[in-house]
Protein backbone atom coordinates (compact mmCIF):
# COMPACT_ATOMS: atom_id res chain seq x y z
CA UNK A 1 0.00 0.00 0.00
CA UNK A 2 1.39 3.28 -0.79
CA UNK A 3 0.50 6.40 1.70
CA UNK A 4 -0.32 9.24 -0.14
CA UNK A 5 2.36 12.13 0.72
CA UNK A 6 0.30 14.48 3.47
CA UNK A 7 -0.25 17.86 2.52
CA UNK A 8 2.24 20.95 3.30
CA UNK A 9 0.61 22.65 6.50
CA UNK A 10 1.17 25.89 7.53
CA UNK A 11 0.94 27.24 11.26
CA UNK A 12 -0.85 30.21 11.79
CA UNK A 13 -2.62 31.77 14.63
CA UNK A 14 -5.68 33.66 13.16
CA UNK A 15 -7.27 32.64 9.77
CA UNK A 16 -10.16 35.04 8.27
CA UNK A 17 -11.98 33.56 5.05
CA UNK A 18 -12.72 35.75 2.64
CA UNK A 19 -11.07 39.77 2.04
CA UNK A 20 -14.57 41.48 2.58
CA UNK A 21 -15.72 44.23 4.55
CA UNK A 22 -16.12 41.64 7.31
CA UNK A 23 -12.99 40.03 7.09
CA UNK A 24 -10.75 43.10 6.05
CA UNK A 25 -12.12 45.00 9.23
CA UNK A 26 -11.94 41.74 11.64
CA UNK A 27 -8.21 41.01 10.46
CA UNK A 28 -6.95 44.35 10.89
CA UNK A 29 -8.21 44.79 14.39
CA UNK A 30 -6.66 41.43 15.50
CA UNK A 31 -3.09 42.90 13.94
CA UNK A 32 -3.87 45.57 15.56
CA UNK A 33 -3.77 44.14 18.70
CA UNK A 34 -0.39 42.34 17.47
CA UNK A 35 -1.90 38.96 16.03
CA UNK A 36 -0.67 36.88 13.53
CA UNK A 37 -3.52 36.83 10.83
CA UNK A 38 -3.58 35.52 7.24
CA UNK A 39 -6.92 36.50 4.81
CA UNK A 40 -7.61 33.53 2.72
CA UNK A 41 -9.68 35.20 -0.26
CA UNK A 42 -11.04 33.29 -3.26
CA UNK A 43 -11.07 36.11 -5.98
CA UNK A 44 -8.73 38.27 -7.30
CA UNK A 45 -9.57 42.00 -5.93
CA UNK A 46 -11.56 44.32 -7.46
CA UNK A 47 -14.11 42.23 -8.13
CA UNK A 48 -18.02 43.41 -7.79
CA UNK A 49 -20.23 43.04 -5.26
CA UNK A 50 -24.06 43.74 -4.51
CA UNK A 51 -24.31 46.41 -1.35
CA UNK A 52 -22.77 49.56 -2.04
CA UNK A 53 -25.36 52.10 0.19
CA UNK A 54 -23.47 52.22 3.46
CA UNK A 55 -25.09 53.66 6.38
CA UNK A 56 -23.57 55.68 9.08
CA UNK A 57 -22.47 53.41 11.78
CA UNK A 58 -20.27 51.78 9.10
CA UNK A 59 -17.62 54.42 9.54
CA UNK A 60 -17.68 54.18 13.32
CA UNK A 61 -16.17 50.47 12.35
CA UNK A 62 -13.22 52.02 9.66
CA UNK A 63 -12.02 54.63 11.98
CA UNK A 64 -12.02 52.01 14.89
CA UNK A 65 -9.43 49.58 11.80
CA UNK A 66 -7.80 53.16 10.86
CA UNK A 67 -8.79 53.32 7.45
CA UNK A 68 -11.18 56.22 7.89
CA UNK A 69 -8.99 58.57 6.44
CA UNK A 70 -8.76 56.52 3.22
CA UNK A 71 -11.77 56.05 2.61
CA UNK A 72 -12.75 59.77 2.77
CA UNK A 73 -10.12 60.17 0.63
CA UNK A 74 -11.21 57.78 -2.17
CA UNK A 75 -13.59 60.12 -3.61
CA UNK A 76 -16.62 58.06 -3.07
CA UNK A 77 -20.56 59.79 -3.32
CA UNK A 78 -21.26 61.20 0.64
CA UNK A 79 -24.81 59.76 1.93
CA UNK A 80 -26.51 61.91 4.58
CA UNK A 81 -29.90 59.50 4.73
CA UNK A 82 -32.79 57.70 3.30
CA UNK A 83 -35.41 58.79 1.11
CA UNK A 84 -38.27 56.60 0.40
CA UNK A 85 -41.34 57.12 -2.38
CA UNK A 86 -44.43 55.82 -2.94
CA UNK A 87 -46.72 57.66 -5.78
CA UNK A 88 -47.22 61.02 -4.81
CA UNK A 89 -45.61 60.19 -1.14
CA UNK A 90 -42.29 60.99 -0.42
CA UNK A 91 -40.46 61.15 2.80
CA UNK A 92 -36.53 61.89 3.94
CA UNK A 93 -35.12 60.95 6.95
CA UNK A 94 -31.72 63.00 7.42
CA UNK A 95 -28.70 61.38 9.56
CA UNK A 96 -27.87 65.04 11.08
CA UNK A 97 -31.12 64.40 12.86
CA UNK A 98 -31.45 61.27 14.89
CA UNK A 99 -31.90 59.97 18.13
CA UNK A 100 -28.24 58.39 18.94
CA UNK A 101 -25.16 60.28 18.50
CA UNK A 102 -22.80 59.35 16.03
CA UNK A 103 -21.77 59.65 12.42
CA UNK A 104 -23.85 62.18 10.90
CA UNK A 105 -23.07 60.81 7.08
CA UNK A 106 -21.65 57.98 5.24
CA UNK A 107 -20.69 56.80 1.14
CA UNK A 108 -22.54 55.30 -1.32
CA UNK A 109 -19.44 52.93 -3.05
CA UNK A 110 -18.74 51.11 -5.70
CA UNK A 111 -18.36 47.44 -3.94
CA UNK A 112 -15.37 46.74 -6.34
CA UNK A 113 -13.51 50.37 -5.25
CA UNK A 114 -14.32 49.75 -1.66
CA UNK A 115 -13.56 46.60 -0.86
CA UNK A 116 -10.01 46.80 -2.49
CA UNK A 117 -9.60 49.99 -0.67
CA UNK A 118 -10.42 48.37 3.07
CA UNK A 119 -7.57 44.93 1.81
CA UNK A 120 -5.42 47.33 0.96
CA UNK A 121 -5.91 49.27 4.20
CA UNK A 122 -5.53 46.17 6.04
CA UNK A 123 -2.40 44.81 3.72
CA UNK A 124 -0.78 48.49 5.12
CA UNK A 125 -1.52 47.49 8.36
CA UNK A 126 0.13 43.88 8.07
CA UNK A 127 -2.09 41.75 7.26
CA UNK A 128 -0.97 39.03 4.90
CA UNK A 129 -4.11 38.11 2.48
CA UNK A 130 -3.47 35.34 0.00
CA UNK A 131 -5.46 35.92 -3.22
CA UNK A 132 -6.96 33.64 -5.74
CA UNK A 133 -7.07 30.70 -2.72
CA UNK A 134 -10.07 29.27 -1.82
CA UNK A 135 -11.18 27.56 1.65
CA UNK A 136 -12.29 24.12 0.57
CA UNK A 137 -12.08 21.69 3.73
CA UNK A 138 -12.22 22.05 7.30
CA UNK A 139 -11.10 19.69 10.33
CA UNK A 140 -12.30 20.87 13.56
CA UNK A 141 -11.95 17.27 14.92
CA UNK A 142 -8.29 18.04 16.63
CA UNK A 143 -7.56 20.92 19.40
CA UNK A 144 -6.44 23.16 16.68
CA UNK A 145 -8.84 23.40 13.32
CA UNK A 146 -6.90 22.44 10.03
CA UNK A 147 -8.60 23.62 6.71
CA UNK A 148 -7.61 22.66 3.07
CA UNK A 149 -6.54 25.71 1.06
CA UNK A 150 -6.76 25.34 -2.64
CA UNK A 151 -5.18 27.97 -4.85
CA UNK A 152 -5.87 28.81 -8.56
CA UNK A 153 -3.43 25.98 -9.80
CA UNK A 154 -5.40 23.31 -8.27
CA UNK A 155 -2.61 22.76 -5.60
CA UNK A 156 -3.56 22.31 -1.80
CA UNK A 157 -2.15 23.28 1.58
CA UNK A 158 -3.19 22.96 4.91
CA UNK A 159 -3.69 25.70 7.55
CA UNK A 160 -3.77 24.90 11.18
CA UNK A 161 -4.82 27.51 13.48
CA UNK A 162 -6.05 28.53 16.76
CA UNK A 163 -9.03 30.08 15.73
CA UNK A 164 -10.77 30.35 12.48
CA UNK A 165 -13.28 33.90 11.12
CA UNK A 166 -15.43 32.56 8.63
CA UNK A 167 -16.00 36.07 6.44
CA UNK A 168 -16.69 33.98 3.21
CA UNK A 169 -20.33 35.87 2.77
CA UNK A 170 -22.43 34.52 -0.14
CA UNK A 171 -19.56 31.16 0.16
CA UNK A 172 -20.93 29.98 3.64
CA UNK A 173 -17.99 28.00 3.83
CA UNK A 174 -18.20 27.17 7.74
CA UNK A 175 -22.22 27.05 7.71
CA UNK A 176 -21.94 24.29 4.41
CA UNK A 177 -19.04 22.26 5.76
CA UNK A 178 -20.04 22.00 9.31
CA UNK A 179 -23.89 21.42 8.90
CA UNK A 180 -24.62 25.07 10.31
CA UNK A 181 -27.40 26.17 7.97
CA UNK A 182 -30.90 27.16 9.04
CA UNK A 183 -33.59 28.48 6.97
CA UNK A 184 -34.34 32.02 6.87
CA UNK A 185 -37.38 33.05 8.27
CA UNK A 186 -38.08 35.24 5.37
CA UNK A 187 -39.83 34.19 1.96
CA UNK A 188 -37.41 33.75 -0.72
CA UNK A 189 -36.66 37.08 -2.80
CA UNK A 190 -35.32 37.73 -6.15
CA UNK A 191 -33.55 41.04 -7.15
CA UNK A 192 -32.67 42.28 -10.35
CA UNK A 193 -30.07 44.84 -10.90
CA UNK A 194 -27.28 46.60 -12.74
CA UNK A 195 -25.36 50.12 -12.84
CA UNK A 196 -26.56 52.62 -15.36
CA UNK A 197 -25.34 56.29 -16.61
CA UNK A 198 -28.18 57.89 -14.88
CA UNK A 199 -28.21 61.63 -16.23
CA UNK A 200 -30.87 62.59 -13.81
CA UNK A 201 -31.44 66.44 -14.31
CA UNK A 202 -34.62 66.47 -11.90
CA UNK A 203 -32.66 69.49 -9.33
CA UNK A 204 -35.03 67.88 -6.58
CA UNK A 205 -33.61 64.11 -6.87
CA UNK A 206 -31.31 64.09 -3.68
CA UNK A 207 -27.83 62.15 -4.87
CA UNK A 208 -26.82 62.43 -1.12
CA UNK A 209 -29.52 59.67 -0.28
CA UNK A 210 -30.28 56.03 -1.31
CA UNK A 211 -34.08 56.59 -3.07
CA UNK A 212 -36.23 53.26 -2.08
CA UNK A 213 -39.15 53.72 -3.96
CA UNK A 214 -42.59 51.39 -3.54
CA UNK A 215 -44.28 49.93 -6.74
CA UNK A 216 -47.60 51.78 -6.37
CA UNK A 217 -49.87 48.08 -6.92
CA UNK A 218 -47.41 45.84 -5.46
CA UNK A 219 -46.61 46.82 -1.94
CA UNK A 220 -43.92 44.15 -1.75
CA UNK A 221 -42.13 45.11 -4.64
CA UNK A 222 -39.52 48.14 -3.89
CA UNK A 223 -36.35 49.50 -5.89
CA UNK A 224 -33.19 51.37 -4.81
CA UNK A 225 -31.31 53.85 -6.45
CA UNK A 226 -28.25 54.63 -5.07
CA UNK A 227 -26.57 57.03 -6.48
CA UNK A 228 -22.67 57.31 -6.90
CA UNK A 229 -20.14 60.19 -7.56
CA UNK A 230 -19.70 59.78 -11.22
CA UNK A 231 -22.66 60.60 -12.29
CA UNK A 232 -23.68 56.63 -12.58
CA UNK A 233 -26.38 54.74 -10.01
CA UNK A 234 -27.32 51.57 -8.89
CA UNK A 235 -30.51 50.68 -9.45
CA UNK A 236 -32.34 47.21 -8.67
CA UNK A 237 -35.74 45.75 -8.04
CA UNK A 238 -36.97 43.40 -5.17
CA UNK A 239 -39.64 41.00 -5.59
CA UNK A 240 -41.20 37.85 -3.97
CA UNK A 241 -40.85 34.88 -6.91
CA UNK A 242 -44.35 34.99 -7.88
CA UNK A 243 -44.33 38.99 -8.98
CA UNK A 244 -41.48 37.96 -11.88
CA UNK A 245 -44.08 35.55 -13.24
CA UNK A 246 -45.50 36.67 -16.39
CA UNK A 247 -42.59 38.93 -17.20
CA UNK A 248 -40.03 39.03 -19.79
CA UNK A 249 -37.31 36.46 -19.23
CA UNK A 250 -34.69 39.46 -20.63
CA UNK A 251 -32.85 40.87 -17.37
CA UNK A 252 -33.00 44.16 -18.59
CA UNK A 253 -36.12 43.96 -20.17
CA UNK A 254 -37.61 42.70 -16.48
CA UNK A 255 -36.54 45.32 -14.63
CA UNK A 256 -37.31 47.92 -17.14
CA UNK A 257 -41.03 46.51 -16.72
CA UNK A 258 -40.96 47.14 -13.38
CA UNK A 259 -39.69 50.66 -13.19
CA UNK A 260 -42.08 51.59 -16.14
CA UNK A 261 -44.83 50.47 -14.22
CA UNK A 262 -43.48 52.92 -11.62
CA UNK A 263 -44.13 56.43 -12.63
CA UNK A 264 -42.09 58.31 -9.92
CA UNK A 265 -38.97 56.01 -10.61
CA UNK A 266 -39.25 55.89 -14.10
CA UNK A 267 -39.20 59.68 -14.54
CA UNK A 268 -36.52 59.85 -12.73
CA UNK A 269 -34.27 57.39 -14.69
CA UNK A 270 -35.85 58.27 -18.06
CA UNK A 271 -32.45 59.65 -19.15
CA UNK A 272 -30.47 56.69 -18.12
CA UNK A 273 -28.38 54.78 -20.43
CA UNK A 274 -28.65 51.36 -19.82
CA UNK A 275 -25.33 50.09 -20.59
CA UNK A 276 -23.96 46.94 -18.05
CA UNK A 277 -25.68 44.04 -18.02
CA UNK A 278 -29.00 43.19 -15.67
CA UNK A 279 -27.83 40.62 -12.47
CA UNK A 280 -30.00 38.56 -10.65
CA UNK A 281 -29.42 37.24 -7.28
CA UNK A 282 -31.76 35.29 -5.48
CA UNK A 283 -32.62 33.34 -2.34
CA UNK A 284 -29.89 35.53 -0.58
CA UNK A 285 -31.65 35.48 3.18
CA UNK A 286 -30.11 32.99 5.23
CA UNK A 287 -29.84 31.79 8.59
CA UNK A 288 -26.96 29.46 10.77
CA UNK A 289 -28.01 27.33 14.11
CA UNK A 290 -25.16 28.90 15.76
CA UNK A 291 -23.16 31.95 15.14
CA UNK A 292 -19.38 30.07 16.92
CA UNK A 293 -18.62 27.05 17.85
CA UNK A 294 -14.96 25.42 19.26
CA UNK A 295 -12.45 27.49 17.55
CA UNK A 296 -14.67 29.42 15.01
CA UNK A 297 -17.28 32.39 14.38
CA UNK A 298 -19.08 33.28 11.95
CA UNK A 299 -19.11 37.01 10.72
CA UNK A 300 -21.29 38.92 8.41
CA UNK A 301 -23.07 37.17 5.75
CA UNK A 302 -21.38 33.71 6.25
CA UNK A 303 -23.93 34.00 9.61
CA UNK A 304 -27.32 35.62 8.56
CA UNK A 305 -28.64 38.00 5.97
CA UNK A 306 -31.91 39.25 6.41
CA UNK A 307 -32.70 41.67 3.54
CA UNK A 308 -31.76 44.69 1.27
CA UNK A 309 -34.27 46.80 2.58
CA UNK A 310 -32.42 49.15 5.29
CA UNK A 311 -28.96 48.57 3.61
CA UNK A 312 -27.65 47.13 6.61
CA UNK A 313 -25.80 43.67 5.55
CA UNK A 314 -22.23 46.19 5.71
CA UNK A 315 -23.33 47.27 8.94
CA UNK A 316 -24.10 44.30 10.31
CA UNK A 317 -20.76 42.67 8.55
CA UNK A 318 -18.32 44.80 10.66
CA UNK A 319 -20.14 45.48 13.67
CA UNK A 320 -19.73 41.47 13.96
CA UNK A 321 -16.16 42.06 13.18
CA UNK A 322 -15.33 44.10 15.63
CA UNK A 323 -17.51 41.81 18.19
CA UNK A 324 -15.65 38.85 16.93
CA UNK A 325 -11.89 40.81 16.99
CA UNK A 326 -12.80 41.86 20.70
CA UNK A 327 -13.41 38.57 22.14
CA UNK A 328 -10.93 36.54 19.90
CA UNK A 329 -8.02 39.35 21.34
CA UNK A 330 -9.04 38.65 24.81
CA UNK A 331 -8.73 35.10 24.31
CA UNK A 332 -5.72 34.79 22.39
CA UNK A 333 -4.34 36.70 25.58
CA UNK A 334 -5.58 33.70 27.59
CA UNK A 335 -8.46 35.61 29.22
CA UNK A 336 -11.98 33.52 30.05
CA UNK A 337 -14.14 34.33 27.07
CA UNK A 338 -17.85 33.00 26.44
CA UNK A 339 -18.64 33.34 22.86
CA UNK A 340 -22.05 33.13 23.64
CA UNK A 341 -22.73 36.31 25.99
CA UNK A 342 -20.03 38.22 24.40
CA UNK A 343 -20.41 37.71 20.68
CA UNK A 344 -23.52 36.40 19.26
CA UNK A 345 -26.03 37.59 22.05
CA UNK A 346 -25.03 41.34 21.61
CA UNK A 347 -24.65 40.86 17.83
CA UNK A 348 -28.62 39.55 17.48
CA UNK A 349 -29.82 42.57 19.80
CA UNK A 350 -29.13 44.66 16.81
CA UNK A 351 -29.62 42.10 13.70
CA UNK A 352 -33.02 41.78 16.06
CA UNK A 353 -33.87 44.99 15.67
CA UNK A 354 -33.36 45.37 11.90
CA UNK A 355 -35.26 42.03 11.61
CA UNK A 356 -38.61 44.02 13.19
CA UNK A 357 -38.43 46.65 10.75
CA UNK A 358 -37.88 44.51 7.69
CA UNK A 359 -41.04 42.52 9.02
CA UNK A 360 -42.55 45.83 9.36
CA UNK A 361 -41.78 46.78 5.85
CA UNK A 362 -42.82 44.09 3.99
CA UNK A 363 -46.23 43.82 6.02
CA UNK A 364 -46.98 47.80 5.61
CA UNK A 365 -46.68 49.06 8.79
CA UNK A 366 -43.68 50.44 8.96
CA UNK A 367 -43.93 51.82 5.28
CA UNK A 368 -47.45 53.66 7.05
CA UNK A 369 -45.00 55.09 9.71
CA UNK A 370 -42.23 56.38 7.04
CA UNK A 371 -44.87 58.40 4.87
CA UNK A 372 -46.89 59.45 7.83
CA UNK A 373 -46.98 63.38 7.56
CA UNK A 374 -47.71 63.70 10.98
CA UNK A 375 -45.07 61.77 12.80
CA UNK A 376 -43.27 63.48 15.89
CA UNK A 377 -39.81 65.04 15.39
CA UNK A 378 -38.69 62.70 18.26
CA UNK A 379 -40.44 59.57 16.78
CA UNK A 380 -38.87 60.12 13.58
CA UNK A 381 -35.18 61.33 15.16
CA UNK A 382 -35.68 57.62 16.67
CA UNK A 383 -36.36 55.55 13.39
CA UNK A 384 -33.74 57.93 11.89
CA UNK A 385 -30.90 56.53 14.06
CA UNK A 386 -32.00 53.11 12.91
CA UNK A 387 -32.07 53.72 9.43
CA UNK A 388 -28.56 55.51 10.16
CA UNK A 389 -27.35 52.03 11.36
CA UNK A 390 -27.43 52.49 15.06
CA UNK A 391 -29.46 49.61 15.97
CA UNK A 392 -27.70 48.61 18.97
CA UNK A 393 -28.34 51.58 20.81
CA UNK A 394 -30.67 49.83 24.22
CA UNK A 395 -31.15 53.85 25.16
CA UNK A 396 -33.48 54.14 21.92
CA UNK A 397 -36.73 53.22 22.67
CA UNK A 398 -37.35 51.71 18.69
CA UNK A 399 -34.30 49.67 19.36
CA UNK A 400 -35.02 48.29 22.68
CA UNK A 401 -38.42 47.65 21.80
CA UNK A 402 -38.77 47.31 18.60
CA UNK A 403 -42.06 45.59 17.48
CA UNK A 404 -43.61 47.04 20.32
CA UNK A 405 -43.03 50.26 19.75
CA UNK A 406 -43.69 49.67 15.71
CA UNK A 407 -46.68 48.11 16.13
CA UNK A 408 -48.21 50.59 18.05
CA UNK A 409 -46.96 53.47 16.03
CA UNK A 410 -48.33 52.06 13.19
CA UNK A 411 -51.60 52.04 14.65
CA UNK A 412 -51.63 55.56 15.64
CA UNK A 413 -50.82 56.77 12.21
CA UNK A 414 -53.24 54.12 10.68
CA UNK A 415 -55.95 55.86 13.05
CA UNK A 416 -54.88 59.55 12.05
P1 LIG B 1 -18.76 39.55 1.27
O1 LIG B 1 -18.72 40.98 0.99
O2 LIG B 1 -19.68 38.71 0.43
O3 LIG B 1 -17.28 38.96 1.17
C1 LIG B 1 -17.04 37.58 1.28
C2 LIG B 1 -15.73 37.23 0.58
O4 LIG B 1 -15.42 35.85 0.86
C3 LIG B 1 -15.81 37.36 -0.93
O5 LIG B 1 -14.80 38.23 -1.41
C4 LIG B 1 -15.62 35.92 -1.43
O6 LIG B 1 -14.87 35.84 -2.64
C5 LIG B 1 -14.84 35.27 -0.28
N1 LIG B 1 -15.03 33.82 -0.23
C6 LIG B 1 -16.19 33.12 -0.43
N2 LIG B 1 -15.95 31.80 -0.33
C7 LIG B 1 -14.63 31.67 -0.07
C8 LIG B 1 -13.78 30.54 0.13
N3 LIG B 1 -14.25 29.26 0.05
N4 LIG B 1 -12.46 30.73 0.38
C9 LIG B 1 -11.95 32.01 0.44
N5 LIG B 1 -12.72 33.12 0.24
C10 LIG B 1 -14.03 32.94 0.00
N6 LIG B 1 -25.57 45.79 2.22
C11 LIG B 1 -25.42 47.09 2.50
O7 LIG B 1 -24.78 47.42 3.51
N7 LIG B 1 -25.96 48.07 1.70
C12 LIG B 1 -26.71 47.76 0.61
O8 LIG B 1 -27.17 48.66 -0.10
C13 LIG B 1 -26.92 46.39 0.31
N8 LIG B 1 -27.64 46.02 -0.78
C14 LIG B 1 -27.82 44.69 -1.04
C15 LIG B 1 -28.64 44.29 -2.12
C16 LIG B 1 -28.87 42.96 -2.37
C17 LIG B 1 -29.77 42.55 -3.50
C18 LIG B 1 -28.26 41.97 -1.55
C19 LIG B 1 -28.49 40.52 -1.81
C20 LIG B 1 -27.45 42.35 -0.50
C21 LIG B 1 -27.22 43.69 -0.23
N9 LIG B 1 -26.41 44.10 0.83
C22 LIG B 1 -26.29 45.41 1.14
C23 LIG B 1 -25.73 43.11 1.69
C24 LIG B 1 -24.22 43.04 1.38
O9 LIG B 1 -24.04 42.57 0.07
C25 LIG B 1 -23.55 42.07 2.35
O10 LIG B 1 -24.16 42.13 3.62
C26 LIG B 1 -22.06 42.34 2.56
O11 LIG B 1 -21.36 42.30 1.34
C27 LIG B 1 -21.50 41.28 3.52
O12 LIG B 1 -20.10 41.44 3.67
P2 LIG B 1 -19.23 40.19 4.09
O13 LIG B 1 -17.88 40.71 4.39
O14 LIG B 1 -19.93 39.38 5.11
O15 LIG B 1 -19.19 39.24 2.77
Amino acid sequence: MTLLNPLPCEQRSVVVIGAGPSGAIAATLLKRQGHDVLIVERQRFPRFSIGESLLSHCLDFIEEAGMLAAVQAAGFQRKNGAAFACGEQYSAFDFRDKFTRGQDWTFQVQRADFDQLLAEQAQLQGVEIRFEESISAVDFSAARPVLTAQRSDGSQYQLQCDFVLDASGYGRVLPRLLDLEAPSDFPVRQALFSHVEDRISDPAFDREKILITTHPELRDVWFWTIPFSNGRCSVGVVAEATHFQGRPLDLQACLQEFIAQTPSLSGVLSNAVWDTPVQRIDGYSANVKSLHGPGFALLGNAAEFLDPVFSSGVTIAMCSASMAAAVLDRQLRGEPVDWQSEFAAPLMRGVDTFRAYVEGWYDGSLQDVIYHQDGTPQIRQMISSILAGYAWDQRNPYVAEPKRRLRVLAELCARQ
